[in-house]
Formats: structure tokens, C-alpha cells, sequence
């Protein structure tokens, strides 16, 4: 078991390259090129892992527009391929991890008033969190207007069309929490999104993501590399595969203390991924999946589902005259047993609760030792 132990996570091997576009997370212009992946038939780019940091970034990155076609692809392919009944069930789910995650607030006697969420998806998230906390105002930043509509029209929310990465000046200073849950894998710059968020925040205020542990999360892209000598197919744009100490070493020069950091969900690991060489867990060889001819035969048949809210929210356990009943079914369903530090790099998902302690200022630098030599840069901004 011990011997077992020692292997997981598996160290990642390829050749030593000259990146195309510096690390965002530390700016180390050389880095270990561990797959090669094609976003559709928009872009082929190199995985590479930062031999400073180790955070793991497409090189070259995709620009907006690449970005914007593929999620549109994307948004297609999956419409085509989730059912209405698991969409539905996904909004309850979100409302139920909203009232957990209100009520962990609570028990730290942390208090919201005005929050921010980015990338808010269906917003059931914070209805949860609304629950627990009736008083929040929530304004939601999204590139999608029609997200931004339905937040609006179904939850009152205030809408901003921005890409996380862009500073927004009419939000600086003003909220108390910031959440961006399944968001920073996504983004083509995170030392910008991390550094916008703080200055988000007041003083205090506080920073609430989820995201892919990263060493899992690529590793089916390594196996395609290592075992078949190919280039993988990547449809959904994890442009970012974090490590554990890598984000929180980010986070904290970005002015962030950790209130709570841990991954959780392990039976990924127990199924090998970030350890097993097998080719059940491969991503697929690159078919070069062609997104402009998808969106022009496919566009037409998304059926225009809308979730009814109230139907959402009716369920037996949801009671606002008897929250405890909501908290504990919630909780049940909801809550992690097992907690695994994420410098370990173990486990599927990373959870973090941050504090803002100190503002940032443009530009602030980053050093990390990387081997005997020591390599200071700077934040790209
Ligand atoms: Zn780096």
C-alpha cells in the first residue's frame, strides 16, 4: 500500500521547451512540453508545465475569438448531449451546494452583503446562497449575454458582459465576496483574473473558488502523449491545470490568506487518474472536430429549455420557515468526507476559501526557486 502511495501522483516526463508565450502564473519562458492538444480544428497548441511553478498552461493560448468559437461549439455539443431532466437536476444541485456553503459562511461568522459571481451558469448557486443570506445583492460577469439574461430575468441579478480577465473599474472596492466556481481553468490569463478579483474586494472580503486539481485533469491529455505518441482532442477550453502549491503561492502574492484549501472527491484517483498508465483513461486522439461546420448544422436544434424556477425549487426539503431541514438534506448530499491538502495533488477538485489582506498593485512581482537557480519575474499584466 505504502509502495502504492508513493506513486500517486506520477511525475509528468517530457522535453524541455522554449515556450511561444511566458507562464502566466510566474512569467519562466522555458517549461516541459507534456502533450500536444487541438481545440477543435481552431488551434493545436503544447501543453506545458512551468519548471518554476509547475502550473501546466496552453502554449500558445487561445485568443477571445478562438475561445468564443469554441465555446459556442462546444455549448452546442453539449446541449445535443445533456438531458433536459440532468440540466434540471444540475440547478438543484447548485442551489444545494449554495446553502452549504452559506451556512460554512455563517458558522465563521462571515456575513455577505454584496457579492460578485463570474461565470454564474444557471445562478442556482447563489439562490442557495440567497437562502441562507436573503439580504445579498448579487451581480453576476459573464461573456454570454444569454446567461447574463436569464441571471437577470429569472434572478434580478445585475449583469456585467466582460471576460474575467478585463479590470472593471465600476467593480473595484465594492464586494464583500467573490466566487468563481469551475472558472479559472478557463481563463486565459488567471494572474489577471486573481489580481482584478482582489481589487474587487474590500479589505477583508472574501475569495470562493472551485477548479480542477490540474495534475488529474491532465492527465488523460499526458497518456494520449506517452502511450500513442498523439495529439488529443480538447473541446472544452482547460486552458489552466493547477497545482495545489502553485495556486495558493499565486493567491497569496495576490494579497489572499487561505480560510479554506483542500481537494476533495477521490474515487478519480482510486480509477487511476494522475497515476495509471492505462488507455481507458486517454483523452481521444485528435479528429481535428471541425466547430464552424457543428455550429452551422447544429445551431438550429438547441431546443430553447428553460428551467422554471419555482419548480426548481420545489422540493420536500426546501423550507425557508424550517432552514435546518434544507441544511442537513443539503449536507447530505452535498458535503465531502474526505479533505485532501491540494499541495499533494491528489483527488479531482480543489476547494478554496480566501481572504483578501491586502490590496495589490499593478505589476507586483513573482519569484520562485526553481531548482538551484533562482528565477524572479514578474505577474503579466
Ligand atoms: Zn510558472
Amino acid at each position: 500500500m505504502r509502495a502504492l502511495l508513493s506513486k500517486i501522483p506520477a511525475p509528468l516526463h517530457g522535453k524541455e521547451v522554449v515556450r511561444e508565450e511566458n507562464c502566466r502564473v510566474c512569467n519562466a519562458s522555458t517549461g516541459t512540453q507534456i502533450a500536444e492538444v487541438d481545440y477543435w480544428d481552431i488551434k493545436t497548441s503544447k501543453l506545458v508545465k512551468c519548471n518554476a511553478c509547475n502550473h501546466i498552461q496552453l502554449d500558445p493560448m487561445l485568443n477571445d475569438a478562438e475561445t468564443a468559437k469554441g465555446c459556442f461549439a462546444y455549448y452546442i455539443e453539449e446541449s445535443l448531449r445533456v438531458s433536459h431532466k440532468e440540466i434540471f437536476r444540475n440547478c438543484v444541485r447548485n442551489f444545494r451546494r449554495g446553502v452549504v456553503f452559506g451556512y460554512s459562511l455563517k458558522n465563521r461568522g462571515i456575513t455577505p452583503n454584496k457579492v460578485l459571481e463570474l461565470g454564474p451558469g444557471s445562478g442556482y448557486f447563489c439562490v442557495g446562497l440567497q437562502f441562507v443570506f436573503p439580504d445579498i445583492e448579487v451581480t453576476v460577469l459573464d461573456i454570454n449575454e444569454e446567461i447574463l439574461q436569464a441571471n437577470q430575468k429569472n434572478h434580478n441579478y445585475k449583469p456585467i458582459l466582460e471576460v474575467p480577465d478585463n479590470f472593471v473599474p465600476a467593480c473595484a472596492g465594492k464586494f464583500d465576496l467573490v466566487i468563481a466556481r469551475d472558472i479559472i481553468e478557463h481563463v486565459s490569463n488567471v494572474s489577471s483574473v486573481i489580481h482584478n478579483v482582489n481589487q474587487y474586494l474590500k479589505i477583508g472580503g472574501h475569495f470562493h473558488f472551485i477548479t480542477p486539481n490540474g495534475h488529474e485533469d491532465v492527465w488523460k491529455h499526458y497518456l494520449t502523449s506517452q502511450l500513442t505518441n498523439s495529439t488529443s482532442e480538447l473541446l472544452i477550453n482547460h486552458v489552466n491545470y493547477f497545482d495545489g502549491k502553485s495556486l495558493k503561492d499565486l493567491l497569496h502574492h495576490k494579497g489572499f490568506n487561505p480560510v479554506e484549501y483542500y481537494t476533495y472527491q477521490i474515487k478519480t484517483t482510486w480509477r487511476g487518474k494522475g497515476w495509471k498508465k492505462n488507455l481507458k483513461l486517454m483523452s481521444p486522439a485528435s479528429t481535428k472536430y471541425n466547430a464552424d461546420k457543428l455550429i452551422k448544422e447544429k445551431a438550429t436544434e438547441i431546443a430553447n429549455y428553460t428551467v422554471e424556477k419555482k419548480q426548481v425549487l420545489d422540493q420536500w426539503y426546501i423550507k425557508p420557515e424550517a432552514k435546518w431541514v434544507t441544511l442537513l438534506y443539503s449536507k447530505y448530499q452535498q458535503s465531502s468526507l474526505i479533505k485532501i491538502d491540494p499541495e499533494l495533488n491528489i483527488g479531482h477538485e480543489i476547494y478554496g476559501l480566501f481572504k483578501k489582506t491586502k490590496p495589490v498593485n499593478k505589476g507586483i512581482g513573482i519569484s520562485f526557486r526553481e531548482g538551484n537557480r533562482y528565477y524572479a519575474g514578474t505577474s503579466v499584466l
